[in-house]
């Protein structure tokens, strides 16, 4: 490409994308390991800009680790197993592994355009024959431990469809497909069972450099709560454990509720028995605020343990077996839910906390009173503060016989299997023999079948028999193949241990290569992923480690959470109709002018506000750039022809001032070199920090100040230079130009500009300090200092205070970069 062309983004990119996609970067580093991991997409087609602002931060930042000499992985792969691919084929009839790769080669051209510097020798796919392998692998290994199981367990059934259905295909009760109504059916499934990670898990929270946010949010899901278990006893005889953590509300308990399914209901129910039934498709799957609150009210009565007064007893949609012993006693007084409820059914309200100075009433009340305060009615615990009392009662209550306390975890088992086809199938074959039989691992990997028929009803695998039916290992019976798959979380979770040795045919991973690159150093991702993904890869690296495959804990060390892309104020999104499509955007500005405005335009954990103009303004810095850089290439001949011709073209200059090699000032090159060291300084220093905005703008600044230099001076020995390091700085930014403009300038790319130490502290200078005329301290500033910053400073010195001190500051004179007087008024 000559020099004097014009700034060409298309044929710039065309010559450079095949390099980058080659995994030829200028250096790969053979120095400390880094291990930086974007989150992996699921192929649906088309990246988004929310996809595009994830790589663009990781690929910059992985620009800069091998500038500075890192050994780093950098990654990429597909989360290909999923809903959509079935859904697409229920709809258009391409079967889902055909529409899944087709998506993963479009998808891989438009990473390839944004010039992301993937290691694609390292590409992985988890729905290809090897991941599948290894993540049947792994179950059988879970298995072997007693990590994976199989129990009963609630699911989503539409009767129409005959089919299972996801949460997310719940909409309002009904069938996403049908409309029909969704009911609650159980059915045998595999767990696994992450609640023995439960403290461990909780526990690394703390060690890790994540958001707080997330920690939080992941410290929520694992839930430990300390609380109490109390018997009621039934009018009847019998008893009902309650699971509270609420001891100090006790005196208040005017109702019970019991799950449908508690035993206690089974039995005594015969006179309610349609009620209940109907009452168990009202369950509520997880908790959730919207659902209206059911109840039945049981022909039997229980006795608050406390007051000895009987209590009315539901059956309730909004309390599970699954949680706590499926039994709650309800204090209408101090629980929004329960004073709703008893409102609604016409239940006692008595309250048992009131807030300082007011004793309330609860039939009077309104609204439930949910905040700490002081007990009332509470027998001998009356007058207590209700953080105090939940001790005291606890005790009180053990002592008594009449409760014990224990911790409970919010966190499940994680139900992993699926009734569908486009996942990783189980490994597990039933014999009528010899029940549910693990497939041999030589056997290894069990492949979805081709014949299988995408008709919306029910999970295809169910009627493939090729698929079907099988031997058993054991006994060589005629046995059936398992047909639930599993959820692809679980394939999220060991993907990048696949990364690092994608190839090996004889182990998902080599453990050498695990313990040199583990743990990820870098991930970045979207905070929708605080919980379900982030706690899964978590638990999954702790029970490999158990099974001897590695020894550290944790997968992640540090965690960065980008911000969302929105548009017009609001969330990209198709249904609101203000996304800006990638393509368009490349074709409109090229793939460095975009990560340029992406990473420009807010720091990487804030969202980001989408601007055309945005776009256009960083797409004009370029072309300044590029203009700069092609006249630095002609240095000491800048009087030829073809040079004046860039600085005029290029730089805006004056032709009355063209022609001339006028030499710079000593004081203006001090300066030139002093900014240029601290640019590099600065980006250097946000690099670390990942706050690229202000890199940018530091690097903006750095080039505006040369080209004006530039139009004064128009000797490009002397400017050269600079405009070389602002080309390096640029670079892990917007690679293609800088490569081109590297290319021209002869120079390399291979390592980040140092910093000069001795332009900054060359610059550095000594001002006086005055009070009233009279020297009191001299203090050192750099060069730019500003003048509020002398004065904040000077008057913080503990030389000047002393004079100052008690007294009026009246004004101050400043005479930049030499003098600061002070002027005070008498003292006070
Ligand atoms: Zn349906
Ligand atoms: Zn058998």
């Amino acid at each position: 490409m000559s020099e004097f062309e014009e700034y060409d983004f298309r044929k710039i990119e065309k010559k450079w994308t095949d390099v980058f996609a080659g995994g030829k970067t200028p250096n790969k580093g053979k120095g400390e390991k880094f291990y930086l991991l974007e989150m992996f997409p699921y192929p649906s087609g088309a990246l988004h800009m929310g996809h595009m602002r994830n790589y663009s931060i990781g690929d910059t930042y992985k620009r800069f680790l091998e500038m500075k000499g890192y050994d780093v992985i950098y990654p990429m792969g597909y989360d290909s197993f999923g809903l959509p691919a079935e859904n697409a084929a229920i709809k258009s009839g391409v079967p889902p592994g055909k529409w899944t790769l087709a998506n993963i080669d479009s998808m891989i051209q438009q990473q390839k355009r944004m010039g992301l510097s993937y290691q694609w020798d390292r590409l992985v796919k988890t729905c290809s024959d090897d991941y599948i392998k290894w993540t049947q692998w792994f179950f059988l290994k879970f298995m072997e431990k007693g990590i994976a199981y199989r129990k009963e367990s609630a699911i989503n059934w539409c009767p129409d469809c005959g089919t299972v259905l996801a949460n997310e295909q719940v909409i309002s009760g009904k069938c996403w497909r049908c409309e029909s109504d969704v009911e609650s059916k159980k059915l045998k499934q595999w767990f696994f069972r992450i609640t023995d990670y439960a403290d461990e898990l909780l526990s690394d929270i703390d060690g890790l450099e994540w958001p707080e946010k997330v920690k939080a949010q992941q410290k929520n899901w694992i839930g430990k709560s300390r609380g109490v278990e109390i018997d009621f006893p039934l009018e009847s005889g019998g008893k009902v454990t309650v699971f509270t953590t609420r001891p100090d509300t006790l005196w208040g308990a005017t109702f019970m509720a019991l799950s449908p399914d508690h035993p206690v209901v089974e039995k005594i129910s015969f006179a309610v028995k349609d009620e209940i039934e109907n009452l168990k498709k009202q369950k509520t799957l997880q908790s959730d605020d919207e659902k209206e609150k059911i109840g039945v009210l049981l022909p039997v009565k229980a006795v608050n343990p406390v007051t000895g007064k009987k209590i009315p007893v539901f059956a309730a949609n909004f309390v599970l077996m699954e949680y706590g012993t499926g039994a709650i006693m309800c204090v209408p007084a101090h629980d929004k839910r329960d004073f709703a409820f008893a409102k609604k059914y016409g239940i006692p309200v008595q309250a048992v906390i009131s807030p300082p100075d007011i004793v309330l009433d609860g039939e009077s009340m309104t609204e439930a009173y949910t905040e700490r305060g002081m007990l009332q009615n509470s027998g001998n615990f009356s007058g207590m503060d209700s953080e105090e009392a939940k001790e005291k009662i606890s005790a009180y209550l053990e002592a008594e016989g009449k409760a014990k306390g224990v911790v409970r975890w919010h966190l499940r088992d994680w139900l992993v299997s699926r009734q569908r086809y486009w996942g990783c199938p189980i490994p597990v074959i039933y014999c009528e023999k010899c029940g549910a039989v693990p497939v041999p691992e030589s056997e290894l990997p069990v492949l979805l079948p081709d014949d299988a028929e995408f008709t919306g009803k029910g999970n295809p695998l169910e009627k493939s028999l090729s698929f079907l039916k099988t031997k058993c290992p054991k006994c060589g019976s005629p046995a059936r193949r398992e047909t639930d798959t599993l959820d692809t979380f679980v394939d999220s979770s060991w993907y990048f241990l696949r990364y690092l040795d994608s190839k090996n045919a004889k182990k998902p991973f080599d453990g050498e290569l695990a313990r040199k690159y583990m743990p990820v150093d870098q991930y970045i991702g979207g905070i929708e992923h605080a919980t379900m993904h982030l706690i899964y890869a978590r638990f999954f690296t702790k029970v490999l480690r158990d099974l001897g495959l590695f020894d550290f804990s944790e997968p992640f060390k540090r965690l960065l959470c980008q911000g969302m892309v929105l548009k017009d104020g609001s969330k990209m999104s198709k249904s609101k109709g203000n996304t800006v499509s990638v393509d368009e955007m490349l074709n409109e500005y090229g793939a460095d002018a975009g990560r340029l405005f992406i990473l420009f335009a807010s720091p990487p954990e804030r969202d980001l506000e989408w601007s055309d103009e945005g776009v256009r303004g960083c797409s004009r810095f370029l072309k300044k750039l590029w203009r700069l850089g092609v006249a630095a290439r002609h240095g000491a001949s800048a009087t030829t022809d073809e040079a004046l011709s860039a600085r005029h073209g290029g730089c805006n200059i004056s032709a009355a001032e063209s022609g001339q090699k006028t030499s710079l000032p000593e004081d203006l090159k001090k300066d030139l070199e002093f900014i240029t060291a601290k640019t590099v300084a600065a980006v250097e220093k946000d690099f670390n920090r990942f706050q690229f905005n202000t890199a940018i703008s530091s690097i903006q600044e750095l080039i505006n100040f040369t080209q004006k230099l530039f139009a004064g001076y128009g000797n490009f020995d002397l400017f050269g230079e600079t405009v070389k390091t602002a080309v390096r700085l640029v670079y892990p930014f917007a690679p293609f130009i800088s490569s081109e403009l590297a290319e021209i300038l002869n120079i390399k790319l291979d390592s980040f500009p140092a910093c000069s130490r001795e332009a900054i502290e060359g610059r550095d200078r000594e001002i006086i300090i005055q009070i009233n005329g009279r020297m009191r301290a001299k203090l050192i500033f750099p060069a730019d200092v500003a003048e509020s910053e002398v004065m904040k400073t000077a008057c913080e010195n503990e030389k000047v205070v002393k004079f100052i001190e008690g007294s009026e500051i009246k004004k101050h004179i400043y005479i930049k970069g030499k003098l600061l007087n002070i002027v005070t008024g008498g003292k006070k």
